[in-house]
């Protein structure tokens, strides 16, 4: 017998009438290309989100079809993919940092029929114009502009499409399974894959980001998502705004530490979020202009390692509680997040950091295990603490690749994540490594993470990222690339010495390479591939 309650589809578009209906006039600002500011509201975003769905299914399209957005955190972006998705298409948000020649390649096995971008992209669109024939429309993300207009002759504009409709719309209902949105993986590691998610798994993944064990977030909060909306949804930050009614404060493309800083003591921003490079500009920059981040009372960080030094700078220079997470494009993307638990409560201030460092608990609705290798179903780690590979399983992981027909989970229907970890006695996760980043000198592993936390600690380095070169003897040994802090007279050895009383002595890495800048992916991750291809031979070249 069924239970005798009412069924309602778990839509996207539920999550932006909750907005409008209880918080329309709590704000969204949004910082314009020109750096002027627009202020709109919940209320606004959704009648516009309305109008620009009438004006889609006004076009060439039908449910289903791919509509790509090639643009920053604002205003009319959230409008965009609000509608998109709203309406039963599904939001293909592209990364514009990738390679031309990923784009290309994204765009066509997405089959993108429509291409909504930011003014600044324009000379993106018009290098790849030609290679991406299954696109009919482009709409410029903005007012009329002659020279756009000039340079692509057919295109739209998002704001004339806007003004042209009313917002007498009712969003479609239909099946929760339907697809909502596509994002591909960054290419840290390899060719982008495109992750198909749901509007039941979008929904059930803003329900579980919002609780206090994750991100604690309410209609208290004004949100500053750093992190872009091209990876993996901004985190899903803007449907946890909206499913909140909290205040949203979109930066569009300035994500250097200094306007950031003014951004948050402007807006009393309270929570933020972004990856490990973001926040080391935010905190010199706040070191310069003498900001205390007053109204900051949290910091997520995900996407890439935090180093221990950050989450103690936070801490003690700005009274920020930096929240730990992480996750990844197949995930939605949040697996785990750090908080503490009752027990944690009487711990000493330097206890509870140490727990703070990991990576944290998975939420209701994600499992977690180890096993010894990859693609293991048999060898599942039941010992607390015991490194080996991490799989996961849940309400919002990827079940297929985009188009792919191989089987991705294991045979019991977990999924790979290709990274290293360990769990703790109360399911705190600690990752150590990426698979591929791990360095097996002489049979034993060393976790690069752990070398670059080490050096991140030292004040005058700026940046590090340790990789495995060929070795003679051992197979590889680490290396470590680093970026001094400007006018730094630091040396090798000063570095090497550094790790001494930290880490076992055949863990020190063989060498310390200076470099002026460390290679950043799209999503702003160390791109560790393209420092192996520089110095993967460096101790056997000496
Ligand atoms: P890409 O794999 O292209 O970088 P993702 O953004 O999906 O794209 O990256 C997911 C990966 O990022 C994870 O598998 C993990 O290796 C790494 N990662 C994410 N969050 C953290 C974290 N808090 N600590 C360490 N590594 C993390």
């Amino acid at each position: 017998m069924y239970g005798q309650m009412m069924f309602k589809p778990l839509l996207i578009s539920s999550l932006l009438e909750h907005a409008a209906n209880f918080h329309a006039d709590t704000a969204i600002i949004s910082k314009n290309l020109d750096t002027s500011l627009h202020t709109t509201n919940w209320g606004e975003v959704s009648a516009n989100a309305k109008r620009f769905a009438k004006a889609l299914n006004a076009l060439n399209v039908q449910h289903g079809d791919c509509v790509a957005t090639l643009a920053w955190n604002n205003y009319r972006h959230v409008e965009a993919w609000y509608a998109i998705s709203g309406s039963g298409l599904i939001c293909h948000t592209i990364n514009p940092r990738l390679f031309p020649e990923q784009l290309i390649f994204i765009v066509n096995d997405a089959k993108d029929r429509v291409l909504i971008f930011d003014k600044t992209f324009l000379p993106l669109i018009l290098a790849i114009k030609t290679h991406i024939s299954n696109v009919e429309t482009f709409i410029c993300l903005d007012a009329y502009d002659e020279d756009i207009k000039q340079a692509l002759p057919e295109v739209q504009f998002y704001d004339d499409l806007v003004q042209q409709q009313t917002a007498d719309y009712d969003w479609p209902e239909f099946d929760e399974l339907t697809a909502s949105s596509l994002c591909y993986t960054s290419g840290t590691t390899g060719h982008p894959k495109g992750v198909l998610y749901s509007h039941r798994s979008t929904v059930l993944h803003t329900l579980a980001a919002c609780i206090p064990d994750s991100l604690n977030l309410s209609a208290q909060d004004v949100m500053l998502p750093v992190v872009p909306m091209f990876h993996v949804h901004a985190w899903g930050s803007p449907y946890a705004a909206a499913m909140v009614g909290c205040t949203l404060i979109l930066p569009g493309p300035y994500l250097d530490g200094e306007s950031l800083v003014k951004m948050i003591d402007d807006y009393q921003v309270t929570v933020a979020l972004g990856v490990p490079t973001i926040w080391q500009g935010l905190i010199s920059a706040a070191q310069k202009l003498g900001s205390q981040l007053c109204s900051m009372t949290r910091n997520v960080v995900g996407g890439s390692a935090c180093p221990p030094s950050m989450i103690a700078t936070f801490k003690q220079d700005y009274h920020c509680e930096t929240i730990h997470a992480w996750g990844m494009t197949e995930a939605s993307p949040l697996g785990t997040v750090n908080q503490l638990k009752a027990k944690h409560k009487d711990l000493s201030a330097s206890e509870q950091a140490e727990i703070r460092l990991s990576q944290g608990r998975p939420p209701f609705g994600i499992q977690v295990r180890i096993v010894n290798q990859e693609n293991d179903t048999t060898s599942i780690q039941q010992d607390v603490g015991a490194i080996g590979n991490l799989q996961i399983k849940g309400h919002w992981i990827v079940k297929h690749y985009f188009g792919a027909s191989d089987a991705l989970l294991t045979s019991d229907g977990w999924f790979d994540t290709g990274d290293i970890a360990r769990l703790n006695s109360d399911g705190y996760l600690t990752i150590s490594d990426r698979a591929k980043d791990l360095i097996k000198s002489g049979g034993e592993w060393i976790s690069s993470v752990e070398l670059e936390n080490i050096a991140m600690g030292h004040p005058e380095v700026a940046m590090a990222a340790v990789i495995a070169a060929k070795h003679e003897k051992w197979d590889e040994r680490p290396v470590l690339v680093a970026v001094k802090q400007p006018n730094s007279p630091i040396t090798e050895m000063e570095i090497l010495d550094y790790y001494h009383d930290k880490i076992a002595k055949w863990q020190i890495p063989d060498k310390v390479i200076f470099v002026d800048a460390i290679p950043l992916s799209g999503t702003g991750k160390m791109l560790k591939r393209k420092l192996r291809e520089d110095f993967v031979n460096i101790l056997l070249d000496s």
